[in-house]
Order: C-alpha cells, then structure tokens, then sequence
C-alpha cells in the first residue's frame, strides 16, 4: 500500500503539482485553516485523549501556532516563490541570474507525539507552500490524534497529493526505503540517525528537527521573580515534554536561594500541586523512564526541593525541582523531557560556558541576565540553534525566525520563509545573450592575444 501512495504521488507531482500555481496553494492552505477553525473541539478532544492535554494547552501550543503560520505562509507565499535576481559579475555581462524556487517533489513528514498536532501539520504548511506532495506518518503513541489527522487529510486532500500513513517503527522503517525528495523528521536525535542513514542510500535531503538539554543560565543581575515566572510557564508547560524546555538551570551562587524560593512561589501560582488534571506523562514507559531518573537522582544524593508525587495509574507526575546535583550527575546528562527541573550553582561563568560547550550543541539556550556584557558573552562563546534572552521557549513562535537545532539537535530550520526553503529546490537559472559574449573570448585556441588576456585576469584574482 505504501508504494501505491508513493506512486501515486510520483506521478501526480510530474503531472499536476509541480506546476501548480500560488493560487491553487493558498487555496489548499485556506482550507486547512477552515477546517481547523471548524474543528476546534474536536481536535482538543482526540488530544486530550492522548494524553490529558487541556484545552487551554491545545489552543495556545497545538491549534494557535499553526494558524499563525499558515497566515504568515498566505500572507508572503507571493514574495518567496518569485524568481529573484541576482547581481552579474563582469565577467558575465550580458547574461541574466535569477534564483527559482522548485518544489522538492514528494515528501515525508515523520512526527513525534508530544505536539501531535502542532509537529505534523506545521511542517505540512511548508510543503505546501513550496508545492510538494506529502506523506505524513504520525506518532503510534498518540493515535487518536494521528486517527484525527488522517480523517482531515482524507477531507481535504486526495491520496495522491497528501496522504497520513500509520504506524510503529516497522512502518517508518518501510517508509524510509523509498526514495523520498525531501524527508522531514521531528524527534530524537537517536532516531534523526536512522533517518539520515536510510536518506543517505537515495541522496534525499533531510531536515531533522532534534531534541536537546537546553541549559537556562541565571546570573548575578538576573531579576528572580521575572526568570521564576517564565521558567516555570516554558518548563511545565505540557508537563515538560517540550523539545526547547529548559533541561537545567545554571544559577549564580549569589542568587541560587532567592530563586529557589521563586522558583516554588510560581509554581504554587501557576501549578497547584496536586492538580492531577494537567497534561499527563504520555505513556508508562516515559512515566517509569522520568520516575526512575527522579528515584535513581535523589538516591545519588540529589535533594528533591519541591514536588516528586506521582501517580502511576493516570501517569502524573507534579511539577518537580531537585537541586544539590553535579555535572556528573545522570539527569545533567539526559534529555530530561518530563517535569523535572534540576538546578545547580556556579560562581564562575567561564566554567559554565566551559561546561555547556563539552556537550552536544543545544537545541535552545536560555540566558537571564541585565547585563549586557554576560548577555554578549554567553552568545558569542556558547553555539545553540535558538538563544534567548530573558525568555524561555516563546522563540518557537515568532515565525520570522528560523526555528531548529546545530548539529545533535538538528539539521536544517522550519517555520515561515526558512520552512519554504527546506522544501523547495533553489535552482540557479541563468539566461545567456545568443551570439558574441565576453566568455567567449577565452574559449580555445589559445592564442598569444587570449594567452594574454587569460594571464591578465587570472593575475587580478
Ligand atoms: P522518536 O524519535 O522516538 O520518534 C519520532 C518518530 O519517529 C515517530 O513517528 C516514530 O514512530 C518514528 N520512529 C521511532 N523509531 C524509529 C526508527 N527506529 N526508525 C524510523 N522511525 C522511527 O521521538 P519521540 O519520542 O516521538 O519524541 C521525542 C523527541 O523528539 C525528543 O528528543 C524531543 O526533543 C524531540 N522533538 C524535537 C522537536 C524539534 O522541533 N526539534 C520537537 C518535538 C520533539
């Protein structure tokens, strides 16, 4: 079935997409938008299915994001499709240089589940803009989502333009044999590996959107109260199982009690405790996986400083903040993606750079600071997909900038205009005068005048 699709796709790109005009793309992407603005409850129910997600969460995480890009997308679709011209260099002159903007052709989205919605129809936004055909595979571990999904897309779209396939590993694993022209691969790095390996055998471009252990730095001129509040809003927001979430905090000594104290005041204030109605842990196993590390931390002398209940017949685990940890410690190492926040003290920040840049590139950074010099120095001397600065996690948003990892946190950038690029060709055009031009007075035989002429310009380089 999957190579039918494939097929399917193959030839209707040939045939009809690969033409297909900004009119009849925006008309697609409208769609999309109807139907989400129709659908609204329903998406916030077949997700809070998954895995208690609220609807609040939803609208602002899953639903809220992807309207925003495809007007974004509506809005410049006209700009960034138009062929752009390019400067002719002297030597040149008389020719023409403009840079078009191909479709890929067909295309694979593969997503994870922790923004089931968001993470499989904001890549999908992209390729169509740019023109391409998809085949969207969705998360097995959100799958009354993935079913959602699959019903949109029969509704709006036929098989051989944008089809949902579903499925475990074994599924994906199919997939990827096929000689995809672009693949689009949201989740952990591990995985990102797999994908590329198998991309490779068909030289298919990839965009690997990663996962990280995003550090937050709070030093000595930070306001407490202001880094606290945001902290926990991007850290426990869906229950932490957030690709740019703060991993660790690195505070400076001076503050380190005064944050402490902040930290569990906005907890309190955003978070009660014991609200067992937020956004569950997705599953038992990454329940026992975050339960574990919790157990295995304190057990190795971390302090739990606030939090730790759980409940493992609904998968929830409270907001949880451990401290007294080092750079040895097994949670520094992991991707924690749950809701746990370890913090540790620094007093020299040389050494916290020193430290972040032993790991692997992060996916986000976070720095609150007031001044300018620490703020200029981290940037400069530290290498992460996204940085910034008294904030956390909202940079995901802001469709103007590219969004996406270094590295172990990822290849390539989505969102708006950088989105569009991932799925589109840049093809170089150029258009040449027919008859005398200046290139060809180089063209052999090599007489004493063109030997001249050719040691001439090869002297002015
Ligand atoms: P995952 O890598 O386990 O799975 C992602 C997708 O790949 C799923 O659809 C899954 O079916 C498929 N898959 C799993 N194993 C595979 C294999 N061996 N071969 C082929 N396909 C396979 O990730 P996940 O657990 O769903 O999501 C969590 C990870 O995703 C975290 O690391 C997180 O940081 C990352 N993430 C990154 C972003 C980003 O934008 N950079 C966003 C969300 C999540």
């Amino acid at each position: 079935m999957i190579n039918e699709i494939f097929n399917s796709q193959k030839k209707h790109f040939q045939n009809e997409l690969k033409t297909s005009s900004i009119n009849d793309r925006l008309k697609k992407l409208r769609s999309i938008k109807n139907w989400i603005k129709n659908n609204k409850k329903l998406i916030c129910e077949e997700i809070y299915k998954d895995f208690e997600k609220g609807e609040e969460e939803v609208l602002l995480s899953e639903i809220k994001p992807i309207i925003d890009e495809i007007n974004h997308n509506v809005s410049q679709l006209s700009v960034w499709t138009k062929p752009k011209r390019v400067d002719t260099p002297l030597a040149f002159i008389g020719s023409k240089s403009e840079i078009h903007y191909e479709p890929k052709g067909v295309t694979l989205i593969i997503a994870p589940w922790n923004y089931p919605f968001n993470l499989c129809i904001g890549p999908l936004v992209s390729a169509i803009g740019a023109g391409c055909s998809v085949i969207i595979k969705p998360s097995e571990h959100t799958p009354n989502t993935a079913n959602l999904i699959s019903r949109m897309m029969s509704e709006l779209f036929k098989e051989e333009e944008i089809a949902v396939v579903q499925g475990d590993v074994s599924v994906s694993t199919e997939l990827l044999k096929l000689p995809f022209n672009h693949i689009f691969f949201t989740g952990s790095p591990q995985v990102g590996k797999i994908v590329m390996k198998a991309a490779a055998e068909h030289l298919t471009s990839v965009t690997l959107e990663l996962g990280g252990r995003n550090p937050t730095i709070i030093d000595e001129t930070a306001n407490l109260k202001d880094a606290a509040q945001k902290i926990v809003w991007g850290k426990f927001l869906n229950s932490g199982q957030t690709c740019i979430a703060p991993n660790y905090i690195y505070v400076h000594e001076s503050q380190a009690q005064k944050l402490k104290d902040s930290l569990i005041e906005q907890i309190e204030i955003q978070y009660s405790k014991l609200d067992t109605t937020r956004t569950k842990i997705v599953n038992s196993n990454h329940f026992g996986r975050l339960t574990d590390l919790l157990d295995k931390t304190i057990s190795a002398g971390g302090k739990l400083l606030y939090g730790g209940e759980k409940d493992g017949k609904i998968n929830f685990l409270s907001p949880t903040l451990i401290s007294d940890i080092t750079i040895d410690s097994s949670i520094f190492k992991e991707e924690i993606f749950g809701p746990i926040l370890p913090i540790l003290t620094y007093s020299n920040l040389e050494e916290v750079i020193e430290t972040i840049n032993k790991t692997e590139k992060p996916l986000a950074l976070y720095i609150f600071s007031k001044s300018r010099k620490n703020q200029n120095y981290i940037l400069n001397n530290t290498s992460s997909g996204t940085t910034a600065i008294n904030e956390t996690t909202v940079q995901f948003a802001q469709n103007h900038l590219p969004f996406g990892g270094v590295n172990n946190s990822g290849i390539g950038k989505a969102h708006g205009e950088f989105g569009f690029y991932e799925f589109s060709n840049l093809k170089s055009v150029l258009k040449q005068r027919v008859g005398f031009t200046s290139l060809k007075m180089i063209y052999p035989p090599y007489t004493n005048f063109k030997k001249k002429l050719i040691r001439f310009i090869s002297f002015r380089l």
